[in-house]
């Protein structure tokens, strides 16, 4: 048990058999980083990070399991406890020298160093560069890392400009530490970011990608948006989402379609919703920007969710999101209106809504309307409305949405009715599903047996026709204009 601000907390038995076996063999050992900043903060850490003088191979001889395989120098050391099933792993890293950057990527080289000072210089920002002792409960905290906890100030050490040509990636780490902490970027290091900015461009797609992904998972992703705009920066992470700055929109919303998107994304962060949920908040409307038209003082965005899909596709790809993230948002997106026309929900268009979502995305979709509503600054959806919708999906939820649970197969199509194996079975089980979906009681082998043989004789044009009879025109239309952006894009 040691303090921090007069304050007891636990260091976890496997950082300090780190240290203790560090020290024992004449190293020196240090907490330092994420770790120490939440120590000081009475946060939990979430993992433990050492810095040290020995080598990689020393660190290695020290410690029964460890793995070694990244270009940093960085060990971890792996810890079984028999009382708890998941691994511990603690990561120790030599002390290193801030390396010359020429592409302000990354470093050309990984050089060790025998001194903590060097270390900590490389650091980025002065809440990041208190090295602690655990054992002694010490800080060594060169640049007022302490000071600026307290003040919740974030500030490089050293010259910023220095620091973020260097680095361009620490301005986005800047911000969203200012995003998950709730801290103030310090003004000379604000001015820094603004004449550097540029140098985002040379980026890598996946670390941007990473410390994206923790603004949008912080607790103020808006404000976050919100500077990361004001700075010019948003042309090298979404510059679609530009695009919605000033586009007004018809009588029901006071605010334009960049603001109504993070008013809705802020909504999500506050429910606490998953990444997958607050990027297809964030992008609901991102097809809104293309698709207006103004005519006769009426402003309208025909189909924007379903350009919107595409585009929100598109950029999550762009930033190498893994491709199941890049679906469900993109799907998430393509029907997020559908629960606009909410005095008109019969069970048999939820169950529609469910079959082109997808039961696994079904609960998303709902919060993803919630989020929507939010953000046109309408009060909250009335408990009694949403009660019902829950209900409804709950409802239909054991109900055949797809052509895999209709009581009939196509192999009981060509064995018992003498079909042969090609389109047409397809046509007519999509034809059996339309009804299906209508009427699930219908939903039996006797009766979709007796239709069965009225369907055969049909040509493919007439099940088809049949097997979309309850889609609305719009619907038809905007699928037609899905299957040609499809086409385009070749997916
Ligand atoms: P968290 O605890 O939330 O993961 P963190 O500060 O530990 O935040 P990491 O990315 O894990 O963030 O980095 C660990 C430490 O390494 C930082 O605290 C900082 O001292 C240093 N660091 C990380 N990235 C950079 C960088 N681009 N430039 C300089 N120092 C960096
Ligand atoms: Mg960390």
């Amino acid at each position: 048990m040691k303090t921090v601000n007069g304050k007891h907390f636990v260091i976890p038995p496997e950082v300090k058999v780190v240290s203790e076996t560090l020290k024992k063999a004449g190293f020196e050992a240090y907490v330092v980083g994420g770790c120490t900043r939440d120590l000081f903060l009475e946060r939990t850490p979430k993992d433990w990070d050492f810095t040290t003088n020995a080598t990689p191979e020393q660190i290695i001889s020290l410690f029964p399991e460890t793995f070694y395989e990244n270009n940093y120098g960085t060990v971890g050391v792996v810890f079984e406890t028999p009382s708890d099933p998941s691994l511990k792993v603690v990561e120790i890293t030599p002390y290193r020298l801030e390396a010359k950057y020429s592409d302000n990527r990354r470093p050309d080289s990984v050089t060790f160093s025998n001194n903590l000072e060097e270390d900590l210089k490389r650091r980025d920002f002065t809440i990041n560069a208190i090295a602690y002792d655990v054992e002694k409960g010490e800080a060594i905290d060169l640049y007022g890392g302490k000071e600026d906890l307290k003040d919740k100030i974030i500030r490089t050490v050293g010259d910023p400009h220095d620091r973020f040509n260097e680095d361009a990636l620490r301005i986005l780490r800047a911000i969203r530490l200012q995003a998950e902490l709730g801290f103030t970027i310090d003004a000379t290091t604000m001015t820094a970011i603004a004449e550097t900015g540029k140098n985002l461009g040379n980026i890598a797609e996946e670390r941007i990608r990473d410390e994206f992904t923790r603004i949008i998972m912080s607790d103020n992703p808006m404000a976050a948006i919100i500077i990361i705009e004001r700075l010019k920066l948003l042309q090298y992470i979404i510059p679609e989402l530009e695009d919605g700055v000033g586009v007004t929109q018809n009588h029901s919303h006071i605010y334009d379609v960049w603001e109504h998107s993070l008013r809705a994304l802020q909504h999500a962060a506050d429910k606490k919703f998953s990444l997958e949920v607050r990027l297809a908040v964030l992008f609901h409307d991102i097809g809104k920007p293309k698709t207006r038209r103004e005519t006769g003082g009426e402003v309208t965005f025909y189909s924007h969710e379903v350009t919107g899909a595409q585009i929100a596709y598109e950029i999550l790809t762009d930033l190498k999101f893994p491709k199941q993230i890049c679906e469900k948002v993109s799907k998430l997106v393509r029907w997020h209106m559908f629960f606009s026309d909410t005095e008109q929900i019969t069970h048999s268009a939820v169950r529609r809504i469910i079959a082109k979502v997808g039961k696994e995305n079904i609960w998303d979709l709902m919060d993803v309307r919630i989020c929507d509503r939010i953000g046109m600054g309408r009060p909250k959806e009335d408990p009694y409305r949403l009660r019902k919708y829950h209900v409804m999906i709950e409802e239909v939820m054991r109900d055949p949405i797809s052509v895999g649970m209709l009581a009939l197969d196509g192999n009981m199509l060509i064995a018992e009715f003498g079909m042969m194996p090609g389109p047409k079975i397809g046509q007519v089980l999509n034809a059996l599903l339309e009804e299906v979906l209508e009427d699930p009681s219908k939903n039996t082998k006797e009766y979709l047996g007796e239709r069965v043989k009225e369907l055969m004789n049909l040509s493919g044009e007439e099940l088809t026709k049949l097997a979309e009879a309850g889609k609305d025109k719009k619907e038809l239309l905007e699928e037609e204009e899905v299957r040609k952006i499809r086409r385009k894009h070749k997916v």
